[in-house]
């Protein structure tokens, strides 16, 4: 067995994948999840029921609506000022990265970003704080966490302006108060289910303003009438998001799960910062849950790190090229049993070099 602590797509729980692969073979009369028609009764149900769960695991209040959509994130770093930025008015980013960069770029084909802070000279090792957001700003965009870099936003800046953020690798990772948001928006492929899904999560009423005509495909109001099946939807990345989900239920939900994650975190963060040959590349109080980023003290040990740790059974803990040195992921199937293996192969590694 491998410990998997790959960026994303990432490890699922096991019984997800086994319960998706019998839907492979019979989802219903013998026929397969793939190969049944999505207005099919069994499939409206899937998908009415993967809503009910986002819902109930994020405790969305009414006057939002869920969306099931493809493109992955990326698209939505489009799709957002399509449809909220009036044309040629300016929307607030916070750059905290590539994502957050990428976001901005798309930004110009349809009004201005406004840069309200950035971390950039620090290569994004922290989140920026003390900021003001222009009321004027037609909303503010943030991305909560920081999948490269190992960062994390555990607060949103005050502000009377609509909120929208990229929650790509902390959604139902950590009770949020979706309140508080206008849009929050998420590639499927780290705590939610497999790669081929967005999901959005959406305040009716800041939609339809921007008085620019929007392409069927990209406008959030189509797919809100029509239920995320505007168009045929990604038939098993919904299943099995609604598999996924329904785990996290069980396993107690989004608080439940946050103490698990902050258990993970705090366990790993702390051999880190014991053991002499690694060091935490980020800001203390902004480390995140989700990646933990870190480096060798000595960084020509770094490749028989590597090999140790590939050698014992461990997947995935190079980090991005754009900061090197090493990358945890521990999303929610993560089990802390890895952790504790991660933390032994350290300690392992600090003894032969004695
Ligand atoms: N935002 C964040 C925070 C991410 O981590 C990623 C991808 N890992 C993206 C956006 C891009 O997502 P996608 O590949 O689904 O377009």
């Amino acid at each position: 067995m491998r410990h998997n602590f790959g960026a994303g797509p990432c490890i699922l729980p096991q019984e997800v994948f086994k319960q998706a692969s019998r839907a492979v073979l019979d989802f219903k009369d013998g026929l397969s999840i793939l190969e049944i028609s999505h207005r099919t009764p069994e499939f409206e149900g899937v998908v009415e029921e993967a809503t009910k769960l986002v819902k109930e695991l994020l405790n969305v209040p009414s006057g939002y609506s869920v969306l099931f959509l493809q493109g992955g994130a990326s698209l939505q770093f489009a799709m957002v000022p399509m449809n909220l930025l009036p044309e040629g008015k300016t929307a607030a980013y916070l750059e905290t990265g590539v994502w957050a960069n990428k976001a901005i770029k798309e930004v110009k084909f349809f009004g201005n970003a406004n840069i309200v802070a950035s971390s950039k000279e620090s290569n994004y090792t922290f989140i920026p704080k003390d900021y003001t957001i222009p009321e004027d700003s037609a909303y503010f965009h943030c991305t909560s966490n920081n999948t490269i870099y190992g960062t994390e936003m555990f607060t949103l800046p005050v502000t009377k302006v609509p909120v929208v953020c990229d929650m790509s690798s902390d959604i139902m990772s950590r009770v949020i108060d979706v309140s508080k948001y206008d849009l929050i928006y998420a590639g499927a492929q780290k705590n939610i289910g497999p790669a081929g899904l967005t999901i959005v999560i959406v305040k009716d009423e800041i939609l339809g303003k921007t008085g620019r005509g929007i392409p069927s495909m990209l406008d959030y109001k189509v797919h809100i009438e029509g239920g995320s099946m505007y168009n045929t939807p990604p038939v098993f990345s919904i299943y099995v998001a609604m598999l996924n989900l329904n785990w996290l239920k069980s396993k107690g939900g989004v608080a439940e799960i946050e103490q698990e994650n902050k258990a993970k975190a705090e366990a790993l963060y702390k051999e880190i910062d014991r053991n002499p040959f690694f060091k935490g590349t980020c800001a203390v109080e902004d480390r995140s849950r989700m990646n933990v980023c870190f480096v060798m003290e000595n960084p020509e040990l770094e490749k028989s790190f590597a090999k140790f740790a590939d050698d014992n059974g461990f997947e995935g803990l190079k980090g991005h090229r754009s900061v090197g040195g090493f990358r945890a992921s521990m999303y929610n199937a993560l089990p802390i049993t890895s952790v504790h293996a991660l933390i032994d192969l350290m300690q392992t590694f600090e003894e032969k070099q004695k």
